[in-house]
């Protein structure tokens, strides 16, 4: 049923085929999209962090890398090695921390997000300014 699954935040654009299409042009990795929870009460907690009223989110729907903290999301195995030292690889795909809940969403008024992170900034780019680029060419 959820063919192409895109993020459930307002005003986001991940999982947006034009979006990925962009993005592979420019060079830039798509953001991963996670799962919401099974769990019906982490779900509900990211139902209410969640800023929108149309929708009810399900465990089907997903919601992109962008609207989680660095430390909410696993991007590298830790491997202790047998001298102790931890080797870092880096994943194929970033994982979530289990526990984790949505906090920082970018196309909202800034006062829906007090989480500032230096991040950088996911769908800030939008049309208007890529259409007034190519008209310069
Ligand atoms: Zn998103």
């Amino acid at each position: 049923m959820s063919r192409g699954r895109n993020c459930f935040v307002p005003g986001c654009t991940s999982g947006n085929p034009n979006k990925n299409k962009a993005n592979k042009e420019r060079g830039e990795r798509n953001p991963s999209l996670f799962k919401a929870p099974n769990d019906p009460s982490l779900l509900q907690q990211w139902q209410k962090a969640i800023p929108r009223s149309d929708k009810t989110l399900s465990s089907k729907d997903a919601v992109c890398e962008l609207h989680f903290l660095d430390e909410d999301i696993l991007t590298h195995y830790e491997i202790k090695l047998t001298d102790g030292t931890i080797s870092r690889i880096e994943r194929g795909r970033p994982l979530l921390k289990e526990g984790s809940i949505p906090r920082i969403f970018p196309n909202l008024p800034s006062y829906f997000s007090s989480n500032k992170r230096k991040r950088k900034p996911p769908c800030v780019r939008s049309e208007a300014t890529e259409k007034v680029s190519n008209s310069k060419i």
